[in-house]
């Protein structure tokens, strides 16, 4: 017999009035996308935008936005797999984004983790840099919005944005940064969506940062099925749990739980272009 504690099987948050999870993975959890949906919606989460990292998946991601009213998607091809961003894929991303049922061109953007701690299982960053690019320039062709993907890459990341023409609308998917690169997104308008890790202990920094946040740039999202929030790290994430998180901002930002669930609903509905 074991004598390790079982870990406790994660449950969703109490309901709040309504929520959006702003990035998620439907079809790199466990579940089939409705049943993942189904418990979402029964704790409030009335939308979600639904991802995909890779060609494949982000065609996957736009048939479940066919399928079910609850669920939009972006696409693009993750900067960890720039280097198959060929002529051939571009032209199916050029379609997937020309949807009405997509709303973001992403997530594209830069990641030197894996550069740093396993270069083969990513591209070189002026591959991802050239990717970035590209996805940039799609985004201000159709008029959607770019969702940006960052993982260690702050410095660059910050100048390739700058280059961004000045009407494209700018959303850093998991924050993680240094409070001041928050304030820098902010003086430029960009949206900020916070996930799981914002309620990890150690990421006060982070609270700080989400603390600053205009009410009208402010997003949440589960990354699901990663960043899985307190209290249940460490465990698979999925939409239903996006109200932690939310929970855990409006206590940071001083404000009523069902009001902050509103506020990131109605912010998630701006930026995807959805119907109020
Ligand atoms: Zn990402
Ligand atoms: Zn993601």
């Amino acid at each position: 017999m074991s004598r390790r504690k079982p870990r406790p099987v994660p449950v969703p948050p109490e309901p709040l009035g309504e929520l959006f999870d702003a990035h998620t993975h439907l079809t790199s959890c466990a579940d089939p996308a409705r049943a993942l949906m189904d418990r979402a919606a029964a704790v409030g989460v009335r939308g979600v935008c639904t991802v995909g990292d890779g060609i494949e998946e982000a065609e996957q991601a736009l048939a479940l936005a066919q399928e079910d009213d609850r669920v939009v998607a972006a696409c693009a091809v993750h900067p960890t797999k720039a280097q198959e961003l060929t002529d051939g894929v571009r032209e199916r991303l050029r379609a997937l984004v020309a949807d009405p049922r997509c709303v973001a061109v992403g997530e594209t953007g830069l990641d030197t983790y894996w550069i740093t701690h396993d270069p083969g299982r990513t591209a070189p960053l002026d591959v991802q840099e050239e990717a970035l690019r590209w996805h940039m320039d799609l985004a201000a062709e159709v008029g959607k919005p770019l969702m940006i993907h960052n993982r260690e890459a702050d410095d660059d990341l910050m100048r390739v944005l700058a280059d961004a023409p000045s009407d494209l609308t700018v959303m850093l998917h998991c924050f993680s940064s240094p409070l001041d690169l928050a304030v820098e997104a902010v003086e430029r308008g960009y949206y900020l969506s916070f996930c799981g890790n914002v309620t990890f202990r150690r990421n006060e920094e982070l609270r700080q940062a989400a603390a600053r946040v205009p009410a009208d740039r402010i997003l949440v999202e589960t990354d699901a099925p990663y960043m899985t929030p307190e209290p249940f790290r460490g465990a698979r994430n999925e939409p239903a749990f996006v109200g932690y998180t939310a929970r855990l901002l409006a206590e940071v930002r001083g404000v009523d739980a069902d009001e902050f669930a509103a506020t990131v609903s109605a912010n998630a509905r701006r930026l995807y272009g959805l119907p109020e």
